[in-house]
């Protein structure tokens, strides 16, 4: 089984380390590989240039041979695995929490339990991608250089700095979310604006989400996204399991309730005793917005 971690920029992307985590040998692969400092895990360095997961399946498809290949369940990961499964003609077994060559474990029902499947064939996998500081360093070996011509590539325009209204919420620092404390839609808007003002993506809890109050992909938790922010601002959101299994470990996390006893508060660093959308209108005013 290999693990192909993948560098954009010369930088390891997110879940990098939940794949050195999952095998024993990988590859790193991306732009500017030669100088990313990467973990020991690390056998062999490809460069493929700048991130082109079409291009780049249609690379590795003649490089893995017999391997089992394995990258993080990242936005990057899924793309690139997907494609480079359908190239394989292999399947694709998405979002596992451990694999192997012969068994992978996966969750089911929203992550309340796991299952196990025994693997049959040639596979490609994606680990489930968790918080984690920036990767640890390490070894610094020549890189190769391979290409191809055959691009089923989008062509590259432009890259713009994140949107925060479009922003994967796995990629955020920082986070506002709100929860059934917010009570109303229009203070969905105050929190998406002082997201905004304060650069930090806006997500919610499920009851939000099924309220259709902010659309399905802004839901933080065991059904939804599951993040690693640095700063976490949680506000009328009580901690249930299932959201803060979604959570990973951010550095900072505030919960602004009025309940000082709820399980979000508790585990919060701050934990701010007010109204929620009080807070958030007072918030805004001191950020200028
Ligand atoms: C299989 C399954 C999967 C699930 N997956 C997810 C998931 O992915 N993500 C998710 O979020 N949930 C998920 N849930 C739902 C989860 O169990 C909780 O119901 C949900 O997270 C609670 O959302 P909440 O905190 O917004 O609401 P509540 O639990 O109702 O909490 C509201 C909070 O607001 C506080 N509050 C009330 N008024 C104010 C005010 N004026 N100011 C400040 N605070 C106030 C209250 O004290 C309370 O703490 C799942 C449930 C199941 C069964």
């Amino acid at each position: 089984v290999i693990g192909l971690v993948i560098a954009r920029r010369g930088r390891l992307t997110l879940g990098s380390l939940d794949v050195v985590d999952a095998v024993r040998e990988c590859w790193l692969i991306g732009d500017q590989v030669a100088t990313v400092p990467a973990p020991a895990a690390v056998i062999r360095r490809l460069e493929l240039g700048e991130y082109a997961p079409a291009r780049w399946a249609s690379v590795l498809a003649t490089e893995v041979g017999e391997h089992d290949v394995v990258l993080a369940a990242s936005p990057d990961g899924r793309d690139l695995a997907a494609r480079l499964a359908e190239r394989l003609g292999r399947e694709l077994m998405a979002g596992c929490l451990e694999v192997s060559a012969a068994q992978a474990t996966m969750p089911v029902f929203g992550g309340a339990t796991t299952v196990r499947h025994d693997v049959t064939g040639p596979f490609v996998a994606t680990v489930q991608a968790t918080t984690r500081p920036e990767p640890a360093v390490g070894l610094v070996a020549a890189g190769e250089s391979l290409d191809s011509a055959d691009t089923h590539d989008v062509v590259v325009e432009a890259v713009l700095e994140p949107d925060l209204e479009s922003l994967d919420l796995a990629d955020a620092r920082r986070i506002v979310a709100g929860g059934a404390g917010l009570d109303r839609p229009s203070n969905f808007d105050l929190l998406a604006k002082v997201g905004a003002a304060l650069g930090a993506a806006a997500g919610a809890t499920r009851v939000i989400t099924d309220r259709g109050w902010v659309p399905p992909r802004r839901q933080i938790g065991t059904t939804g996204t599951t993040v690693s922010p640095e700063l976490y601002l949680a506000f009328g959101i009580s901690g249930a399991v299932q959201h803060t299994a979604g959570l990973g470990s951010p550095n900072h996390i505030v919960s602004v309730n009025t309940d000082p006893a709820c399980p979000m508060s508790q585990m919060a660093d701050l934990a701010v005793v007010a109204d929620a959308a009080g807070t958030l209108a007072a918030l805004l005013e001191r950020t200028g917005g």
